[in-house]
Parts: C-alpha cells; sequence; structure tokens
C-alpha cells in the first residue's frame, strides 16, 4: 500500500483521532474507490488506516435505534439480522460491485466518497438515516440528507471521522426495497437506483419513504410521491411520473441522459414499489 513510516493502522479511536490531528493523513477503510481514484500503483501517505479499530465495525441495537458502525462491510451487512424496513439497504449491499468489493467496501467509504450513484445513500434516506462523527474536540450527529451536501462533498471536517451510521428505531418499522437500473444486470454503476419503505396498518398506507439516487448530484427523498401513498392502499400508480420528476435533475452522462433517466425514474420508483413486500435477502 504505502511505506510504513506514512501507513497508520491504530487499534483504538481515540489513537485514530490524534493521528488524524496530527498528520492530516488519508483515511482509508476498504480502499475501493480511493485506489481507483488514485493514479498511482501506490496510495499517498500518510494513511490512516481505521479497519483495525474492533468500535467502528459491526451492526449494534442501541436503546433508540440501531448503530451500524463506519467500517461495516456491504457483506457484513447481507450477513447481519435486520428487521424487513432494512430490506432496501440488504439488497443495495447485494447490489455494490462484485461480492471481493462487498468483502472490502464499507457503508463509510460510500457515504464519504458522495458519488450520486453511492447504491447505499437511497436505502438509507429511507431510513432517516443520520451520520456520527467524532473529532478529538467532541462528536456530533446529522442527518444524511445534511452530510452529503453535494457530487463528491460532504460536512466531515478534516479533523473527523465517521465513526457509523444511525438508524433511528421509528424508521426501523414497516417493508423496505431498492431497485437498481443499470446498462446491464451486474456489476454496473447505476443509471438511476430508487429505495422505498412502507409501513401499511389495516391495508392502508400509514407512512411511505421513497428516495432517488444517481438522477441529481446527490439522492432524495420523493416527498410528493410518499405523500400521495399515504391514508389510502398500497397503489404503485398513485406515484405519477410528475411527482416523481419533481424531485430529481438528472444530467446527462456517459451512462445515460437525462431524458432517458427522467423517463426510468418513475417506472422504477413504481416496481419498487410493487415490490415492497417482505422476502429475505440471501447474503
Ligand atoms: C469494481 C468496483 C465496483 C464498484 N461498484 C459499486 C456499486 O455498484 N455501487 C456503489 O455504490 N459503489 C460501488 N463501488 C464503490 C465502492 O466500492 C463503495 O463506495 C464502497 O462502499 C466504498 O467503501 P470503502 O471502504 O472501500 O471506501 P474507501 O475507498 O476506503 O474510502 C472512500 C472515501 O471515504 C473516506 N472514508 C472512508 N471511511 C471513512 C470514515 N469512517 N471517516 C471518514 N472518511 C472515511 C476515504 O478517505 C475516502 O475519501 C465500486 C468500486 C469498485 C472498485
Amino acid at each position: 500500500m504505502t511505506d510504513r513510516e506514512t501507513y497508520f493502522r491504530p487499534r483504538s479511536l481515540d489513537e485514530a483521532l490524534d493521528i488524524l490531528a496530527q498528520t492530516s493523513p488519508r483515511v482509508a477503510a476498504g480502499c475501493t474507490d480511493l485506489f481507483p481514484a488514485t493514479e498511482h500503483k501506490v496510495l499517498p501517505g500518510p494513511i490512516l488506516d481505521i479497519t483495525a479499530i474492533p468500535d467502528l465495525k459491526g451492526v449494534r441495537p442501541t436503546d433508540d435505534g440501531l448503530l451500524i458502525g463506519a467500517t461495516t462491510t456491504w457483506t457484513d451487512i447481507l450477513k447481519a439480522d435486520l428487521p424487513p424496513s432494512c430490506d432496501g439497504l440488504k439488497l443495495a449491499a447485494r447490489e455494490v460491485g462484485a461480492k471481493q468489493i462487498q468483502n472490502r467496501g464499507t457503508i463509510a467509504g460510500n457515504l464519504c466518497n458522495a458519488s450520486p450513484a453511492a447504491d447505499g445513500v437511497p436505502p438509507l434516506l429511507t431510513l432517516n438515516a443520520e451520520v456520527r462523527l467524532q473529532g478529538r474536540s467532541g462528536s456530533r450527529q446529522i442527518r444524511l440528507d445534511e452530510f452529503i451536501t453535494g457530487p463528491r462533498q460532504t460536512a466531515l471536517q478534516p479533523e473527523e471521522l465517521v465513526t457509523g451510521v444511525f438508524i433511528p428505531g421509528a424508521a426501523l418499522t414497516g417493508q423496505g426495497h431498492f431497485l437498481k437500473l443499470g446498462a446491464r444486470r451486474y456489476l454496473v454503476i447505476s443509471i438511476a437506483m430508487t429505495a422505498a419503505r412502507v409501513r401499511i396498518e389495516d391495508g392502508i398506507v400509514t407512512e411511505a419513504a421513497l428516495a432517488i439516487g444517481a438522477c441529481g448530484p446527490v439522492a432524495t427523498r420523493v416527498p410528493a410521491a410518499e405523500a400521495a401513498l399515504v391514508g389510502a392502499p398500497l397503489d404503485p400508480a398513485r406515484v405519477t411520473d410528475d411527482l416523481v420528476d419533481e424531485a430529481i435533475s438528472p444530467i446527462d452522462d456517459v451512462r445515460a441522459d437525462a431524458a432517458y433517466r427522467t423517463q426510468a425514474a418513475g417506472e422504477l420508483m413504481r416496481r419498487t414499489l410493487a415490490a415492497t413486500t417482505p422476502a429475505k435477502v440471501a447474503a
């Protein structure tokens, strides 16, 4: 990776925060975003490898929700015992690259890289996820939609690490789902992806959380479409194209043009809702 003098692999968060403050290193987790972005055979140092810090890894229930540690990999998420509300997150985990990438790539790396096509973001938005940040001077927790501020831009401060992703208990209800549209079925960067979490009581939708990614600078919730679903039996047709279109601002790029994304977004969202039924997601 890089030479020993510029490669740090601390075993505690305090040690990591000291190194971060003293040497301004590049933070490295699974390196699946870092390496492709580096035009060198060796990552330029200093490097702060955070993967040996036990407190940062794993999924833990808390008094008021669920905490997913920063270095929890997509494979860890697939193997975790999570409620059906998190099925969208599991389905996204299964679509992040191939198994080798899922074994290395972490949830915080996906969020910190802040690609508009990051598959983890839409399902986490439907789960009202919050990002936990820690620096030497203290910690804070902010909503995911406030953490990712633009393409490749986050609210992370230079002396902070993401320590985890918190899902509040109130969002751990209902059924989640996720669909990704790419130029082929697997191993592809998303043209668009949609996530849904729907709570149904006595046959009536009491809560709907919908999100869409790769159709704008950042992934976004779709509030008008959510409102159209609540108070009636689940009917994907209530999510009309205009309700989705008002939330997105797609661009032309190598994967698809804006017109195609606009056309695909509403349909993908309706298919996601139609598939929002309890299903065991295989690891
Ligand atoms: C072949 C291939 C296919 C891929 N396919 C997909 C795909 O289908 N969908 C998708 O969404 N992504 C995909 N990716 C991108 C990548 O695998 C994911 O975004 C992954 O979750 C990144 O995690 P990581 O641990 O490897 O991040 P790293 O590469 O280690 O880090 C990414 C960024 O986050 C920062 N960082 C990491 N952790 C922290 C932390 N705790 N605190 C502060 N900063 C931190 C790093 O400094 C760096 O800037 C693919 C990558 C490859 C190489």
